[in-house]
């Protein structure tokens, strides 16, 4: 699934390709990914807008269009966002904008659990799980301090605090397993027993391994790809995702999976307390 950087990767590949370009068409082809408004609606107000700028929030994409509206795609599990050049458009293509300089913006989604709304830029806040997100990762107002303040007495595990987008908007269970593994931090720890400099080092690995992953165009193990169809290698420098069985490459302790709300988790069972 997608996170804050393959997002950002999305973003980045989209961007100085798109803007300034007017949206002459769309093809809907699976009406069921557009939750707002009706499909037909959709069309007649996203026809000849311009796009003036694509944004991210959290994993959250945000295609800035003329008039004050706004268009807002969520990838979820499989969805991919496609610079495609006619008539060779992607084999799971479910809603295509034909723009006015020649190319085509493609959402393609293999399980089609991702979706899209067409907002004005002024009703952003009726979109619950965008209204909620807490700071981004690199935001100066997101601190240790707040973090342990806001954790003070939860017994909820570390991990599952991490993937609370009310809380930090954007991490996912990749970079959640890594950013604890980075602070020496043992995922299930109750939030509330964590000190501030604690904290301070999760945020900091937090940071880092974002940080990491953005340089490297995002993590690829199967689906996910960028604009322009191309797979991250950030799946290469991973430390804990994906890692049980193997031994840690901290201590050489055999790295173990449990089960934290519902995420499978991996973590060392050694250096990480
Ligand atoms: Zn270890």
């Amino acid at each position: 699934m997608p996170e804050l950087p393959e997002v950002e990767q999305v973003r980045r590949t989209l961007s100085g390709k798109i803007e300034g370009s007017r949206i002459e068409a769309v093809a809907v082809l699976l009406p069921r990914i557009i939750r707002a408004p009706e499909a037909q609606a959709f069309c007649e107000i996203v026809r000849g807008k311009q796009i003036l700028a694509i944004e991210r929030r959290g994993k959250y994409l945000l295609l800035r269009l003329s008039d004050d509206w706004t268009l807002v795609v969520h990838l979820r599990m499989t969805g991919r966002l496609l610079l495609c050049q006619p008539p060779g458009c992607e084999r799971f293509a479910r809603i295509i904008f034909s723009l006015s300089n020649g190319a085509c913006l493609c959402y393609a989604d293999n399980r089609t659990l991702g979706t899209i709304h067409l907002l004005p830029s002024n009703s952003l806040s009726e979109l619950a799980g965008l209204a909620s997100l807490g700071p981004e990762p690199f935001a100066a107002e997101l601190t240790a301090e707040r973090l342990c303040s806001l954790s003070r007495g939860r017994r909820i595990a570390v991990k599952s605090l991490l993937l609370d987008q009310r809380i930090i908007a954007g991490v996912g269970n990749i970079y959640a397993d890594e950013s604890l593994f980075v602070a020496g931090i043992h995922p299930a720890r109750p939030a509330g027993s964590l000190s501030c400099d604690e904290w301070a080092a999760l945020l900091g690995a937090v940071r880092k391994v974002l940080a990491q992953a953005i340089a490297h165009r995002g993590t690829t193990f199967r689906d996910y790809r960028d604009a322009n169809g191309e797979a991250g290698s950030n799946q290469l420098y991973l430390h804990a995702y994906g890692k049980v069985g193997e031994k840690c490459g901290r201590c050489g302790e055999t790295m173990a999976r449990i089960v934290l709300g519902g995420r499978g988790t991996c973590f060392c069972p050694s250096c990480q307390r």
